[in-house]
């Protein structure tokens, strides 16, 4: 069987009705929860939840080709958003800087979802400066102890399992002062605030941590090492994902949407010119985006970053152009795209939507999207990042 049949397949028969329908009204960068539990079990049964991973650490080993086959497949019928955290960014440095006993331990329960991870690297006063960072941990025996707070942190409310960034030297450089530490959710100590997002999910948190005691082997590379590990996650972040495939089926629902609204006189909004000029100047830019995406992805090896560079491209294009596209969904429902949908929206709606099903999603899509040249570094902190490659 060729490996698009293979694929296509196996989303026939465990992308069900239900996981289908539960998906549908998602609008938050990860499906809830309880989806992405059971669509990370499917795939994980089928060997498949790591695309990116080496066969080495229990990965399919996939070339570019068959990456790119599958995301194509997965965004096409919908398929959930899993939450990248563990996955995506930590699973590759602790391939990298993990010891072999941490190796042992902590990929497998990524592979098999037993573990959900969160990202504890952003404070309060430090974002884009992240290493400006005060969240302190004093050596005390084989333990570290750590005090202070993290902001942003997606999915913790779900997490069992945290990555950070710490302060464990005050003097130097700031950079030179930083350890990566990763720790169970449930230690003692940890608590988690919720924050609402304009767009009404509950994706975001504040983290405190009291005298949370950390074991010293928890710790990832050298101490006072933790910026270079940090850096490394970041490649992952901005330049993990496939981002051709995401515009190249978001345009089509747009354009499939169009389709079906009136353009206020003759014919429907497709066969509008101004509209088809729109868009083909947004499909001419995203095909400059997609070619550059398969260029930059084809270079890394499988489990292999892209590298900050072209990490830091990928980053800037994807997050500008899904904002686009987002944005013209809005404007195809044109008055649909008005209602208050909140209450209509998730795994388990309260409400039936108003308006045609496909209206339900794009607005709240929209909003929450706004945060997507933020969240990962800024766009601005992207071209200080190109800016000075370029010595600009
Ligand atoms: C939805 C969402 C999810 C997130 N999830 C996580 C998470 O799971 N874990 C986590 O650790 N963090 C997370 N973050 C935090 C995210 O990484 C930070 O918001 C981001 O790095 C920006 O930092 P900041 O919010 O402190 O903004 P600031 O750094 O205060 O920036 C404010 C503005 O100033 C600009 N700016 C700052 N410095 C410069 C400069 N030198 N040159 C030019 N312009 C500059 C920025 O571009 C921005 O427009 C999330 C954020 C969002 C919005």
């Amino acid at each position: 069987m060729v490996f698009r049949d293979e694929v296509r397949a196996f989303l026939d028969e465990k992308f069900d009705a239900e996981l289908r329908a539960q998906t549908a009204r998602q609008a938050g960068v990860f499906a809830e929860d309880v989806v992405a539990r059971r669509w990370h079990k499917a795939l994980a049964e089928k060997g498949w939840s790591a695309p990116s991973w080496p066969k080495e650490y229990g990965g399919p080993g996939w070339t570019a080709r068959q990456r790119e086959i599958f995301a194509v497949e997965c965004t096409r019928v919908g398929t959930p958003a899993l939450p990248s955290m563990g996955i995506t960014l930590c699973g590759p440095v602790i391939m990298r800087y993990g010891a072999d006993e941490q190796k042992a331990y902590f990929l497998p329960r990524m592979l098999s979802g037993e573990h959900i991870w969160c990202q504890g690297y952003s404070e309060p006063q430090s974002g884009s400066d992240l290493s400006s960072l005060q969240t302190r941990a004093v050596r005390d025996g084989d333990d570290y102890v750590v005090n202070g707070t993290k902001i942003w942190t997606t999915n913790a409310h779900n997490a069992n399992w945290i990555f950070m960034l710490v302060r464990t030297a005050t003097t130097g450089r700031q950079q030179a002062g930083i350890s990566f530490l990763v720790s169970p959710m449930t230690a003692p100590g940890i608590t988690v605030r919720p924050i609402l997002s304009t767009s009404g999910e509950h994706e975001l948190n504040q983290l405190f941590f009291d005298n949370v005691r950390i074991p010293v082997a928890n710790r990832m590379g050298a101490e006072n090492d933790g910026w270079t590990v940090a850096k490394y996650l970041l490649e992952f972040e901005r330049g993990g994902g496939s981002l051709g495939v995401g515009l190249r089926v978001g345009m089509e629902k747009v354009k499939a949407m169009a389709a079906l609204e009136s353009a206020g006189g003759e014919g429907t909004l497709l066969d509008d010119q101004s509209f088809r000029r729109k868009t083909a100047a947004m499909e001419i830019d995203m095909i400059t985006a997609d070619w550059t995406d398969l260029r930059l992805s084809a270079r890394a090896l499988v489990g292999e970053s892209v590298g900050g560079t072209a990490a830091s491209i990928k980053k800037l294009l994807a997050s500008r152009r899904s904002q686009d596209i987002a944005e013209l969904a809005v404007e195809v429902l044109g008055h649909y795209a008005a209602p208050d949908q909140r209450r209509a929206l998730g795994a388990y709606p309260q409400e039936r939507p108003i308006g045609p099903d496909y209206a339900v999603t794009p607005t709240a899509r929209h909003i929450n999207n706004r945060a997507s040249t933020v969240y990962g570094g800024s766009s601005e902190v992207q071209y200080n990042i190109l800016a000075r490659q370029l010595g600009l």
